[in-house]
């Protein structure tokens, strides 16, 4: 099973960063732009920690394949190896009943897997498959050999499973330069360590598809750090708890379901039937494919035809709500709150010590699992990155900074570039400007610019530019069910919050309606200090420029109002208003028209201070007109 390699050419300072997983496994590179997963030649980024042997032991199939034709050939594939490598059989004999395949005790009461054919593996052989899968990956994607890497376990593994990851690794002819625990690597992704300022309590709750993993973390900033070599250091990470259960996932929310499903087809049906092999499949992907949706959407259809046995086959419809999913799932969070609240028991604190919570793994996307971690420690948890890449882009920071190459790359200890919201016409209104430290946060309202809005759109956007278009958008998010109103009424508060770690919460209230929505993002991702330079050079050049444009989109944006309001009184008010008086206010209107459609057609062609005049020039001929409208009301009563 071993390979060699020569890595005579190898680049010097290419350290991957692997996430070895239960389930999926990933690989990740870091340069001044910050760290990346590296996906496959379709574009594929977790690779299925699943190998399929051959009748002679010879590797068939490595991932997605191997995952999708795991039934067929139950006994010659091999899944969650990560479950047994450097334990002894006694030791993982809990998991047993869970795998397909069966496990031996080898040399030194250690688990081997028997696979049919008599072939027998070790976990850290199936593991190296991986580990070997995602070096080739990286190696095609770079154009060069890499031999070195640094791969995350959990945090409680012990001595004998992390030794037995490095042999992988070594099997994989990769040099496992560092095993890092997964929580720490969640922690570094997000920022935490990388830079000075105060310690932190972080609590990192890791729920994916089969296992759920709790582990408290204090993160003593580099600076404060004595005593450590800072050549290739961050903070220092210790794990003062971990808890979590290792059978519990969103597998058993997908199982949930699945057993609704099939009551209600019984109960269609009017008795129980066994359903075959393949009708079981097909109900798990049905239910696994819907709780997905109900992430997203508050409810979802789901239908199968069932071949009952009997002469029609049953067609099954249902439609499942977001609340019926969380009604299901009540028990199943618990479960997990549970061992919350150990893992704080035993490193003897509360929910409210935790300064940060980081969600990892693809159940955390779960909406009611992201309300209740959040109730739960009392604070707004990290979301920001992809649950399921976290870990790996973690690896590939820790790779970076022992390899040097950090020194390149952007730390957050100021806001490098200002920081707004896309405003009426497409400018720019900034409410976090460079250069400001962290922590910081800024509020500012808003309103629409169209009648009955009941959606808004919200923009986050980067740079020094004053147009949308010229800065970097760093996501969006809608303000919904806001009910109906003229435009300029809705009264919408927008807050910026960069916390010390640098990570953007942007939220939005309607005050009126109370509405709320928000989102979280990482501001620094994918910026190099390069681009940061160039684009406040670019600002300078065009600020003259820009701050025309700005004014004039917003001078569109407030006549187009105000000439709304204007013709809507001129139709109500009738004879209200003397003939003369009427033209005056007509004429200049048109004039300010004109120049709105102009400025739209070219901006350029519009000189600002004359359409300021006229905007000007409007508001002061209809001041008589708001007289004559405010005694009029006052007459009607
Ligand atoms: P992991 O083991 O971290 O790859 O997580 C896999 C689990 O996350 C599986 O149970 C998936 O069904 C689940 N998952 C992935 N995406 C979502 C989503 N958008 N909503 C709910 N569960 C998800």
């Amino acid at each position: 099973m071993a390979s060699t390699t020569s890595d005579s050419t190898t680049h010097p300072d290419c350290i991957l960063g692997i996430d070895l997983g239960t389930t999926n496994s990933l690989v990740a590179i870091c340069d001044e732009r910050g760290p990346r997963i590296i996906p496959d030649d379709s574009g594929h980024r977790m690779l299925p920690s699943v190998v399929r042997f051959g009748p002679g032991g010879e590797i068939e199939s490595v991932g997605d394949e191997a995952r999708q034709q795991a039934v067929q050939y139950a006994e010659r594939t091999v899944h969650s190896a990560k479950r047994l490598v450097g334990r002894s059989l006694r030791d993982c004999a809990d998991d047993l009943r869970y795998l397909g395949y069966q496990v031996v005790e080898g040399a030194n009461q250690t688990a081997r897997i028997q696979l049919a054919g008599d072939t027998v593996v070790t976990p850290q052989e199936v593991s190296a498959v991986v580990l070997r899968t995602l070096r080739d990956r990286a190696v095609a994607a770079l154009g060069y050999p890499v031999s070195k890497a640094v791969v995350t376990v959990p945090a409680y593994f012990d001595d004998a499973q992390r030794q037995a990851t490095r042999d992988a690794g070594r099997l994989a002819g990769l040099d496992v330069v560092r095993i890092v625990n997964e929580p720490t690597a969640a922690a570094l992704a997000y920022g935490i360590g990388m830079t000075g300022g105060e310690p932190q309590t972080v609590a990192v709750f890791d729920l994916g598809g089969g296992t759920f993993d709790i582990s408290i973390l204090r993160v003593i900033p580099k600076s404060e750090d004595e005593g450590q070599d800072d050549d290739d250091s961050t903070g220092f990470f210790q794990v003062l708890s971990t808890a979590g259960d290792t059978h519990l996932g969103g597998d058993d929310v997908d199982r949930l379901l699945m057993d609704l499903f099939q009551g209600e087809i019984n109960e269609a049906l009017g008795r129980t039937i066994t359903f075959p092999a393949e009708t079981r499949q097909a109900l798990r992907l049905l239910a696994e494919s819907a709780k997905i949706r109900l992430s997203s959407e508050s409810e979802t259809t789901v239908s199968l035809v069932i071949d009952s046995g009997e002469e029609a086959p049953h067609q099954y419809v249902r439609t499942v709500t977001r609340a019926q999913l969380n009604d299901l799932m009540a028990d199943w969070i618990t479960r997990a709150l549970t061992a919350c609240r150990r893992a704080l028991r035993d490193a003897d604190m509360a929910p409210a010590d935790i300064d940060r919570v980081i969600m990892v793994g693809g159940s955390t996307r779960i909406p009611l699992v992201r309300e209740r971690v959040g109730e739960f420690f009392a604070c707004e948890p990290y979301t920001a990155l992809d649950p399921d890449e976290v870990v790996a882009l973690g690896a590939a920071l820790q790779a970076s900074i022992m390899s040097g190459l950090t020194r390149d790359m952007l730390l957050m200890d100021v806001i490098p570039l200002s920081l707004g919201i896309e405003t009426a016409g497409g400018a720019v209104a900034k409410l976090i400007f460079r250069n400001t430290s962290v922590p910081a946060r800024a509020t500012e309202m808003f309103s629409t610019n169209v009648d009955g809005q009941t959606s808004i759109r919200i923009t986050i956007l980067q740079g020094e530019r004053e147009m949308a278009a010229d800065c970097r958008s760093l996501g969006e998010f809608h303000l919904r069910g806001v009910p109906p109103m003229p435009a300029g009424i809705p009264q919408v508060e927008v807050e910026f919050l960069v916390d010390a770690n640098g990570i953007l919460n942007v939220s939005a209230i309607e005050k009126r309606s109370g509405k709320r929505a928000g989102i979280q993002v990482v501001p620094n991702y994918g910026l190099t200090r390069e681009e940061v330079d160039r684009i406040e050079a670019e600002a300078f050049s065009n600020a003259r420029d820009d701050m025309e444009r700005h004014r004039i989109v917003d001078l569109i944006a407030n006549s187009r109002l105000d000439l709304k309001w204007i013709r809507e009184r001129l139709e109500k008010m009738g004879d209200l208003l003397d003939d003369s008086y009427r033209s005056e206010l007509e004429a200049i209107a048109a004039k300010l028209d004109a120049c709105a459609v102009q400025a739209e057609t070219d901006w350029r062609s519009v000189d600002a201070n004359r359409f300021h005049t006229l905007k000007e020039e409007l508001d002061r001929a209809s001041v008589r007109m708001h007289e004559i409208s405010i005694a009029d009301s006052l007459r009607k009563g």
